[in-house]
């Protein structure tokens, strides 16, 4: 995390203990889902040398370089889900002004689009253009892949539910919240509503896999 929004870890996450010496290097997880015939992307990363995340994050993203890898092409993707609009999720759907991922479909929910403004409003969500497809609430766009309405991160952040996995954006950022759900992080815009959305969340899912830590799954006991 670049030093332009970093703080020390205490101030990120209000009501933990860290050891003096802990660091915490944030990944950056998008995933690809191949559900019911449908080539389906959660989230597309920090983008590239002109994305609003290059004020904080390490432009470029390797996104399109990573679905290559697994043979997938950007015109190959359906659809993309957007957990939320924050630079580091969504600032890969557009490069150069315009779109990566041409044929997809972004669904991204009401109350995230009511509230975002500035660059990710601009150079993000206007050139997408009538490929955005507003959600609202907790809806099935494919069967068997659920979106699920978690405020709270921001107020239209969403998960995606696939059985028993969540695709849980940043409704987590670091482990100390798998323990302690209601240790809060210092971006969250509402952090009361973010913590009952974590326990939401971690009530209902078997396995995680979230937006930035270390090990993109993690197995939760029941
Ligand atoms: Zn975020
Ligand atoms: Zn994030």
């Amino acid at each position: 995390m670049g030093a332009a929004i970093r703080k020390p870890l205490p101030e990120m996450f209000r009501g933990a203990s860290f050891p003096e010496d802990a660091e915490w290097v944030l990944h950056f997880h998008c995933y690809l889902l191949l559900a019911g015939g449908r080539t389906v992307l959660v989230d597309t990363g920090i983008g590239g040398v002109d994305s609003p995340a290059a004020s904080w994050a390490p432009v470029p993203g390797r996104l399109v370089a990573e679905l290559a890898a697994v043979g997938v092409k950007p015109g190959d993707v359906d659809a993309v889900v957007l957990t939320h609009l924050h630079s580091d999720h969504a600032g890969g759907c557009v490069v150069g002004g315009a779109p990566v991922f041409p044929n997809a479909r972004h669904l991204i929910q009401r109350a995230e689009l009511d509230w975002i403004s500035g660059p990710m409003r601009e150079q993000v969500v206007a050139p997408l253009g009538d490929r955005v497809e507003v959600v609202s609430g907790d809806v099935e766009p494919f069967p068997g892949v659920r979106l699920l309405h978690t405020p709270g991160h921001t107020p239209g952040h969403q998960c995606v539910e696939v059985g028993d996995l969540v695709l849980s954006g940043d409704v987590l950022h670091h482990p100390v919240q798998l323990g302690d759900p209601t240790i809060t992080y210092v971006y969250d815009v509402d952090p009361a509503e973010a913590v009952r959305s974590r326990k939401a969340i971690l009530a209902r899912a078997r396995v995680l896999a979230t937006a930035h830590f270390a090990e993109p799954f993690t197995s939760l006991s029941s």
